[in-house]
């Protein structure tokens, strides 16, 4: 486990995952039953953009500071999560999905973080301090399993893994159809990087293979070309995303896209069933 996500906080792919996780837990809070948030993968909970390895990649620099360079009102919800860590207006911290998951917690829902790195798994102790949230250090695809079904009747699992190792598509997918036979009607995230086409298109056509109805597949393509064997963009998949959140979803992906397109390119943002 060598993956830090301090090196990669706030990038494009964390603006697209986080306010696409906004909108999707408030779609599901239009109804008032209790939601159970689980964050298999949480990280550190909180990055320092001014700290050492943020600025070595600089990737901020492509993600959150454009999304707060764009005036699109469907960022809004995006940007007040990440002001609500920040005193100046240029943002200095920048919130994980532990802390964003927290701000949106109702009186009724609850929310369950896991990290395996001891490192990372105390950092996001402190950063969550005084915040509702029960912290595990367990292996994310065990306790995935474990906690389904979920206690409240309705809840969300987010699944954001580093794919530094091989068997990671293959550990997703086995877990997944798992999930699914304990949980079926549970609302699942996963977050994925996008760097070979053909590498992505084979894993879609296994996850179709299992046959789970309302899959659906978020691709945010940076680049007009593919640039093979680098990071081209990132994705998620959604299982059971509620109506409220895929009818508005076109808007909101054409303001990530223009908020996120690098110079010279016009990038591409696509929501497609893998399975319906
Ligand atoms: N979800 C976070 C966010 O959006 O702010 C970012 C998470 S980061 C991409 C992935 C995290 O997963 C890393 O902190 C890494 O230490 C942790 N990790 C890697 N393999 C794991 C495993 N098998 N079980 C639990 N955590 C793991």
């Amino acid at each position: 486990m060598n993956y830090r996500h301090s090196f990669h906080a706030g990038n494009s792919a964390d603006v697209v995952k986080h306010c696409l996780l906004i909108a999707l837990v408030g779609a599901l809070q239009e109804k008032p039953s209790a939601l159970t948030l689980i964050d298999t993968h949480a990280g550190c909970g909180l990055y320092d953009l001014s700290g050492d390895e943020a600025r070595r990649t600089g990737e901020a620099n492509a993600g959150v500071l454009r999304a707060f360079a764009d005036a699109s009102p469907l960022l809004d919800d995006y940007r007040a999560a990440v002001r609500a860590v920040n005193d100046a207006a240029e943002p200095q911290l920048y919130p994980g999905s532990p802390h964003i998951l927290a701000q949106l917690l109702r009186e009724q829902d609850g929310l369950i973080l896991n990290e395996k790195h001891p490192e990372d798994a105390r950092f996001l102790r402190g950063a969550m301090r005084g915040m509702p949230a029960a912290i595990h250090e367990r292996d994310a695809y065990e306790l995935w399993l474990a906690l389904l079904p979920t206690r409240s009747p309705r809840g969300v699992v987010l699944v954001d893994p580093p794919y530094e190792q091989t068997d990671e598509r293959a550990r997703i997918t086995a877990t997944l159809a798992a999930a699914h036979r304990k949980w079926a009607h549970g609302v699942t995230v996963i977050w994925y990087p996008l760097k070979d086409r053909s590498v992505h298109e084979d894993w879609k056509r296994k996850l179709a293979r299992l046959g789970i109805p309302k899959f659906l597949s978020v691709e945010h393509w940076l680049y007009d070309a593919d640039q093979p064997g680098i990071y081209n963009g990132a994705g998620l998949f959604i299982i059971n995303p509620p109506y409220a959140f895929t009818q508005a979803l076109p808007p909101r992906l054409e303001a990530l896209r223009a908020a996120l397109a690098p110079e010279g390119h016009r990038g591409e943002i696509t929501a497609d069933w893998v399975s319906k």
